[in-house]
């Protein structure tokens, strides 16, 4: 026999007791028992999973609890997008005082959208559960992209970037943020591609829609945009095996003062930490330029979402943390290299919270969070921005009219 392991072991499935030959990946991951870790179908795991999900956090919070504050949020950080793998949770508090942080509200979620047959699907799409990410090596190597790895991110960024084009088309007060979905989702799949957050652990929807008071993640519901709302919107389309990754935070109506300076200042973040990018700078140093020019206006920095590396994989290393004191983001980049950065800045407090679906995350305080994202391709001589804006792309910010 070659490979794996030499001890036969039997394992009995945790949800119905049948002999088990499939393993929670995030317990793997973490190296947690494999008893207790065993499911006999991907069904009974999905079943089992609202329960079974807390002996991940519960395994994160022991071996957290030793660390100090700085520690604990560094690691947070350099877990960025694990830090949203809570899954299968109920969108309402099953506590009957759930503390909302501001005055939005979980509305419904419609169906869930499908994709037809001929779209080549990345592989969550049809249980939930990404299956090479979480083990690759490129979790802890930053890969040096080929050519033809570049070719493809550049088709799919485009993609990428007409996809969220046409989602702001549509914003305006009284359109719901499942109508904003339902165009992501059709315009990706015209394109040949696939809305990659669709089903990504268990993700309902094929967008992010983030509105006022939430930082990301939000899941696109029933609730009408307002007059003077901001919200984002979050798109990552899957095509030719590589994804591309951008959002933007747009307004409503007409939006007070205070918003439209933290959208401006949180654009000007982005672009600000971009024109850093080139060979041989260090990635912590794009904390230092955002959590600068943000507090120069005295806005702050989610630490607890980061920015990621991309490619075949949706979110590999590098981690890229937004904020400056604490960062212990380490090496320096290299041409070929391909990276989202995408800063959360806050108009009160940088901490945040989530709702009980597991995804929503708000501001502690309730006040307003803006985002802007771009993929980036570092070249020879300094950044190619594959998801830049195209001289179709809506004349949405008045910024960039000057
Ligand atoms: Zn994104
Ligand atoms: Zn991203």
């Amino acid at each position: 026999m070659a490979g794996g392991s030499d001890v036969v072991e039997t394992l009995s499935c945790a949800r119905c007791g049948k002999p088990a030959n499939l393993q929670c990946p995030k317990c793997v991951d973490l190296k947690l028992p494999r008893e207790g870790a065993a499911f006999c179908t991907q069904d009974c795991f999905k079943d089992s999973w609202s329960s079974h999900k807390s002996v991940h956090s519960k395994a994160r919070l022991s071996s957290l609890g030793t660390a100090t504050a700085g520690e604990r949020n560094s690691d947070l950080a350099s877990k960025g997008w694990l830090y949203c793998l809570r899954k299968g949770q109920s969108r309402t508090p099953k506590l009957p005082h759930f503390y909302w942080t501001g005055t939005l509200r979980p509305y419904p979620i419609s169906a869930k959208r499908i994709v037809p047959a001929h779209i080549a699907k990345p592989d969550w799409a049809d249980d939930g559960i990404p299956k090479v990410e979480p083990n690759s090596d490129l979790q802890h190597h930053v890969e040096i992209k080929t050519s033809d790895q570049i070719e493809r991110m550049r088709e799919t960024c485009r993609i990428a970037r007409e996809v969220l084009d046409a989602a702001a088309q549509m914003i305006r007060p009284g359109v719901t943020t499942d109508e904003i979905d339902q165009v992501v989702h059709e315009a990706t799949i015209a394109a040949g591609g696939y809305p990659s957050p669709l089903n990504y652990n268990f993700f309902p929807k094929s967008c992010c829609t983030s509105v006022n008071e939430v930082i990301c993640h939000g899941i696109p519901d029933a609730r009408k945009l307002e007059n003077g709302d901001i919200v984002n919107v979050d798109v990552t389309v899957y095509y030719k095996g590589v994804h591309g990754d951008l959002n933007e935070t747009y307004f409503v109506g007409n939006v007070d003062e205070a918003s439209r300076k933290l959208v401006q200042c949180t654009y000007e973040c982005l672009d600000k930490a971009i024109s850093i990018v080139k060979p041989g700078v260090r990635f912590r140093d794009i904390g230092e330029v955002i959590n600068r020019h943000a507090s120069m206006s005295g806005l702050s920095v989610v630490k607890s979402i980061c920015g990621h590396g991309i490619g075949e994989l949706f979110h590999c290393a590098p981690n890229i943390p937004h904020y400056g004191a604490g960062n212990k983001a380490v090496g320096v980049m290299k041409a070929g290299q391909t990276f989202t950065i995408e800063p959360m800045i806050n108009a009160g407090v940088w901490r945040d919270q989530m709702w009980p679906d597991g995804w929503t995350a708000v501001t502690a305080d309730g006040k307003r969070s803006a985002q802007f994202e771009h993929t980036l391709l570092v070249t020879e001589t300094g950044v190619e921005v594959l998801t830049a804006r195209l001289p179709s792309s809506p004349n949405v910010f008045p910024w960039l009219n000057k």
